[in-house]
C-alpha cells in the first residue's frame, strides 16, 4: 500500500487542530441537564472549549431538569462527566474552576413558576458575571418535551434579547420531528417564539472535521472539482455502519428505526455535501441554499421505487469481533415480532445536470462488520482498456469520516517485473498522522459556532423539511403496504437484498 508524505507547513499543522475562536460571554441553559446527552457530550464539549480558551472567560451554565439537585451535587456530576468523557487532557485546577460555573434549577416544564425562577437566576448571573445579556438555550430533553419548553421560554419573556447588543439563541437537538408533518409543526411552534436567525438545529455530524473536509477537498483544490460530475463519476457509495446494537435504547429505537435516525439526518447531510454546487461564499445562507437545492433535486420515491430501490433490514444473531451477539428481536425491550429497520440501503438519484444518472447508493446499519462512515466516489473506467485480460476495478476516492479520518485514492500500477501486470494500490492521507489527535469533539465545534453566531453548520427550517419530504414517501409506503425487513447476520455487511440492489446495476458494495 502506497503512502503519501504528510507534507504540511508547520504553522498550518499547529493552527489546524488548536485554532481558537473565542465565543461571546453568555449564559447557557441546558434543558434536560440530568440526561445522557448532557453527561456524555455537552458537558465534556464545554470543558474542551474552556480548556483551549474557546469559551469566553465570563460564562455560566445553568442545568435545568425535573430531578431535585443542589448546585454542589450538579457540580460534582459535571466533574464526573468531564473525567469520564472529555477527549482532552483534564487538569484538576481547570476542572474545579469549570465546575464552579455551573448552577442548577429544578423545575417542571408544565410550571410557569419554574421559568420565573429560571429567569431570576439568569438575571442574577448576568449581573454577577457580566454576561452582557447573551443567552443560549439547549434543548436536551426527549423531543416530545421541546414544544413545552419553547412555549414556556416564550411566555416567560426569555426569547427576546434584552438589548440591541445582546443575543438569545436556541439549539434544538435531533431528531427534529418524527416525520414531515411533525417537523413542520415543530418549525411552526419554534418560529412562533424565536426568529429563524436565533434557531440552531443541530446534527453533530456536521461538526466533524472530516465532514467539513468534503467541502475543503472539493472547493479548496483545483484538481478534484473538474472530475466531480456525471462525466467522470460512475456512482457514489455512502456508508454509515456501526458494530453496536440497540444497547439500552430499545424504547427509543422501536419507534424510530434507521431511516428516521440515520438516513433523514446524517446520510442526507453527506449526500448533500457531496453533491452541492460551489456556494458563492462559505457562509450560512450560501451553504444552506446550495444544500437545499440538492435535497430538492432528489428524485422522490414512489410506491414502486420504494419497493425496488429501498431495502430495510434487521440484524439477526451473529458474531461481532468473535463474540456471539443476539438478534434485534431478542434484545431487551424489543417486541419479538418487531419490524423496526436496523439497516437501510437505498439507491438515490439526483435530478440535476451535474448528477443525472449517477446513482448515490447509501446504507446504514447497526451490528455491521465494522464501524465505519465513508463517502466513496467511484470513477468511470478508462474508456479503452489497453491491458487485456486484466480485471481492473474502478478508481475510487474515499473520504473516511470515522473512525480512521482521512482520504484515500485507489488506482492501478504496474507490478514490478518482466510482465506487464497491474495491481490496485491506494494513496492514503491520515488526519491523525498529519495533525495529531483532535482535542475537540464535534459538539465543541458546534457549541462554539453557535456562541459566535455562525449558523453555517446548522440546519435551516426549509432544509430539515426538505430532508423529511424525501423520506416521507418511504415511511408512507412502509406504513401502507406493511414493511417486511430483510434479516442479516450481525457482523455482516447487510442483507442479500442490499447486494442485489447494486448487482442489478452491475455494481457491488465496497467492503471498507
Ligand atoms: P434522556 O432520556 O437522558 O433525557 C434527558 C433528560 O430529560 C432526563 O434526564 C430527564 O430529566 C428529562 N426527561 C426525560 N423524560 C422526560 C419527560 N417525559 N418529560 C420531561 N423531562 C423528561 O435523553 P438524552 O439525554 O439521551 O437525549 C436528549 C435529546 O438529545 C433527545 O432529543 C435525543 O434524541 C437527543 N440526542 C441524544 C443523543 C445521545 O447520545 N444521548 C445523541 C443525539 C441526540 P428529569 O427527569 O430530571 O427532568
Amino acid at each position: 500500500m502506497a503512502s503519501i508524505t504528510n507534507d504540511i507547513a508547520e504553522t498550518t499543522a499547529l493552527d489546524a487542530r488548536s485554532s481558537v475562536a473565542v465565543a461571546d460571554p453568555c449564559a447557557i441553559v441546558i434543558f434536560g441537564a440530568s440526561g445522557d446527552l448532557t453527561r456524555r457530550k455537552l458537558i465534556p464539549a464545554l470543558f474542551e472549549l474552556a480548556a483551549c480558551q474557546s469559551l469566553a472567560r465570563r460564562f455560566s451554565i445553568i442545568g435545568f431538569a425535573r430531578s431535585e439537585m443542589s448546585d454542589a451535587a450538579f457540580q460534582e456530576s459535571v466533574a464526573r462527566a468531564v473525567r469520564e468523557n472529555a477527549t482532552c487532557h483534564v487538569k484538576d485546577e481547570d476542572l474545579r474552576n469549570f465546575a464552579q460555573s455551573f448552577v442548577y434549577v429544578a423545575g417542571d416544564y408544565d410550571q410557569p413558576d419554574a421559568f420565573t425562577k429560571l429567569s431570576r437566576r439568569l438575571e442574577e448571573l448576568d449581573r454577577e458575571r457580566h454576561l452582557e445579556g447573551n443567552r443560549l438555550y439547549y434543548l436536551a430533553t426527549p423531543p416530545a418535551v421541546y414544544p413545552k419548553v419553547i412555549g414556556q421560554i416564550g411566555t416567560a419573556g426569555l426569547a427576546k434579547p434584552a438589548t440591541d447588543h445582546s443575543w438569545v439563541r436556541i439549539i434544538v437537538e435531533k431528531p427534529f420531528g418524527h416525520d414531515l408533518p411533525s417537523a413542520r409543526k415543530l418549525n411552526h411552534t419554534i418560529l412562533g417564539v424565536f426568529d429563524e436567525t436565533q434557531i440552531y438545529r443541530i446534527d453533530h455530524f456536521l461538526g466533524k472535521d472530516t465532514v467539513q473536509n468534503l467541502l475543503a477537498l472539493r472547493f479548496g483544490n483545483g484538481i478534484f472539482e473538474p472530475l466531480w460530475n456525471r462525466n467522470y463519476v460512475d456512482h457514489v457509495q455512502i456508508t454509515a455502519a456501526e458494530t453496536l446494537g440497540v444497547e439500552q435504547r430499545a424504547a427509543f429505537y422501536e419507534t424510530t428505526g434507521a431511516l428516521r435516525d440515520m438516513v433523514q439526518s446524517h446520510l442526507l447531510q453527506l449526500v448533500s455535501l457531496t453533491a452541492i454546487e460551489p456556494p458563492s461564499n462559505f457562509d450560512a445562507t450560501s451553504l444552506r441554499n446550495e444544500k437545499l437545492k440538492v435535497l430538492q433535486a432528489l428524485r422522490p420515491f414512489t410506491l414502486e421505487t420504494v419497493t425496488t430501490n429501498v431495502v430495510p433490514g434487521q440484524y439477526a444473531e451473529g458474531q461481532i469481533n468473535g463474540e456471539h451477539v443476539a438478534g434485534y428481536r431478542h434484545e431487551s425491550g424489543v417486541k419479538p415480532d418487531s419490524k423496526t429497520d436496523t439497516y437501510v440501503a437505498a439507491k438515490v438519484l439526483i435530478d440535476n445536470w451535474r448528477w443525472a444518472d449517477v446513482p448515490f447508493y447509501i446504507r446504514t446499519g447497526k451490528r455491521m462488520a465494522r464501524r465505519v462512515t465513508e463517502v466513496a466516489i467511484n470513477f468511470r473506467r478508462a474508456p479503452h482498456l489497453l491491458f487485456r485480460g486484466q480485471e481492473l476495478d474502478t478508481n475510487t476516492l474515499v473520504l473516511n469520516i470515522q473512525p480512521e479520518e482521512g482520504i484515500s485514492v485507489g488506482f492501478h500500477v504496474k507490478v514490478p517485473g518482466q510482465k506487464l501486470r497491474l495491481s490496485s494500490v491506494s494513496m492514503d492521507f491520515s488526519y491523525l498522522a498529519a495533525f495529531g489527535a483532535s482535542e475537540r469533539s464535534a459538539y465543541a465545534t458546534l457549541l462554539n459556532d453557535c456562541m459566535r453566531g455562525d449558523a453555517t453548520l446548522f440546519d435551516r427550517a426549509d432544509g430539515v423539511e426538505a430532508a423529511w419530504a424525501f423520506v416521507q414517501p418511504i415511511l408512507d409506503a412502509w406504513e401502507n403496504k406493511g414493511r417486511s425487513v430483510s434479516p442479516y447476520p450481525a457482523g455482516s455487511w447487510g442483507p442479500r437484498e442490499a447486494d442485489e440492489l447494486l448487482s442489478r446495476d452491475g455494481r457491488h458494495w465496497r467492503k471498507p
